[in-house]
């Protein structure tokens, strides 16, 4: 008999008793009845054409289902259900035909099983991994919206900050006058110190913070100018001479080929960018050790490399500390000073420091073979930063022309004009 008979032959019986059997619940029942004629029908033209894509329509329809219905009134997963379909054709066939005939139709159906499964496993994938992108795309809508707040909140704490701060400022300054011609004892000049150094402390931080609100919300413009990075370097070295001398370190600055050359950039903020990583440098650098400023021309491009004999970062880490308020667990900070050994801050440094040099089109990053406060294998900071000809915005250009465009050569005596 042929197989396509056969299958006429359980049809009535499996149309029966498959929704009872294969349904867990009541409610479903009728609608799940229709679904699993139309999946008889289907294995039907299969059999018969030999093209099992005829299967399809009625899995993705289940497919798309099945996650939906929360188990109790089919299996979970689709893969299953195709299994328990199997399993009671199987049956079916047992009951309702000679032995010979149900095994030739049991393997005449087994490639079309086969077919469906394969098929149930790609689309369920399919659905989980598009639930599963969107449950990504929502966590990662909610974490901006709570980024975007904390920008937010930290431009209206900066600002709000800022107004009680300078007058407060203004007062200490006027106390100050107004104590300079009386003989203060130390312990009054200590307060009045304390006083302007604490007020001087909140100001940098308040600064900071506005900087972070102004680079995360890309209003943060720069002012070009023509700059020479040695020289930038060598105002630092000045500047931080007093606090190397106390932490008994060493300081190296090394002029390399393309310090010395004149390119574009926001003088001010490049300073900023340089102090807060070798601030840093000192700070995670303990009493004694050394960090050197050197670097490389690359085409378009110069490379300034500030490496330190310091604590070092672990490489999981790396990325991280570039982020906003990082502080990593691990270092133990001591004190809230600026350049004394581990000493915390907001954990901002970095942050504005990727910000200001990314606007310049640059890039920075660190290498440090980890974090061992004992054996201190120490880090180093890579700044990478365009080398301009040419200021990018249009006016400066033109009026910084004459500094960079070279004279054009005058005439020999004598020679003919055209
Ligand atoms: P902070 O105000 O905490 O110094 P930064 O943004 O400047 O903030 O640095 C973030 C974190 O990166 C620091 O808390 C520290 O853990 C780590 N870090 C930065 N520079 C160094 C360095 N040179 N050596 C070791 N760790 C560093």
């Amino acid at each position: 008999m042929q197989e396509l008979e056969l299958l006429r032959q359980i049809r009535q019986p499996w149309v029966q008793r498959s929704p009872q059997t294969l349904a867990r619940a009541v409610n479903i029942r009728e609608d799940l009845r229709n679904q699993l004629e139309q999946f008889f029908d289907r294995m039907e033209v299969s059999l018969e054409t030999g093209t099992y894509s005829w299967m399809d329509p009625i899995l993705s329809a289940w497919a798309e289902a099945l996650p939906q219905s929360e188990s109790p009134e089919m299996s979970s997963s689709l893969v299953d259900f195709i299994g328990d379909l199997l399993l009671f054709t199987v049956k079916v066939c047992e009951e309702t035909l000679k032995p010979e005939y149900s095994v030739a139709i049991t393997s005449g159906l087994l490639p079309i099983f086969l077919y469906c499964f394969r098929r149930a496993f790609e689309m369920e994938m399919e659905i989980r991994i598009r639930a599963i992108s969107e449950q990504l795309q929502q966590v990662q809508q909610t974490l901006e919206k709570l980024d975007q707040s904390k920008s937010d909140f930290i431009a209206v704490a900066a600002h709000e900050l800022k107004t009680p701060l300078t007058l407060v400022d203004g007062y200490a300054a006027m106390l100050r006058d107004a104590l300079s011609t009386r003989n203060l004892s130390p312990y009054e000049i200590d307060l009045l110190n304390g006083i302007h150094n604490g007020t001087r402390r909140l100001k940098t931080i308040i600064d900071d913070m506005i900087d972070v609100s102004l680079i995360d919300n890309n209003l943060l413009s720069l002012n070009f100018q023509p700059v020479w990075i040695n020289r930038i370097l060598h105002v630092l070295e000045n500047e931080l001479q007093g606090v190397i001398k106390e932490r008994q370190q060493t300081l190296t600055i090394q002029d390399f080929p393309g310090s010395g050359e004149m390119t574009f950039g926001d003088p001010e903020r490049l300073l900023q960018v340089f102090r807060n990583v070798l601030t840093n440098a000192i700070k995670y650098t303990p009493d004694g050790g050394s960090i050197s400023v050197d670097g490389r021309k690359l085409p378009g491009f110069i490379e300034v490399i500030i490496k330190d004999t310091g604590i070092g970062i672990d490489p999981e880490d790396q990325l991280l500390i570039f982020d906003k308020f990082a502080r990593l667990g691990k270092t133990d900070l001591h004190s809230s000073s600026k350049t004394k050994f581990k000493g915390g801050g907001p954990g901002l440094g970095l942050h504005i420091a990727k910000g200001i040099v990314e606007a310049h089109g640059g890039a920075i990053w660190v290498e440090s073979p980890g974090f061992d406060e004992k054996t201190c294998p120490g880090s180093t900071f890579h700044i990478l930063l365009p080398l301009m000809t040419q200021p990018p915005d249009e006016k400066m250009a033109r009026l910084l022309a004459p500094l960079t465009h070279k004279p054009a050569k005058k005439p020999l005596l004598g020679s003919r004009q055209p």
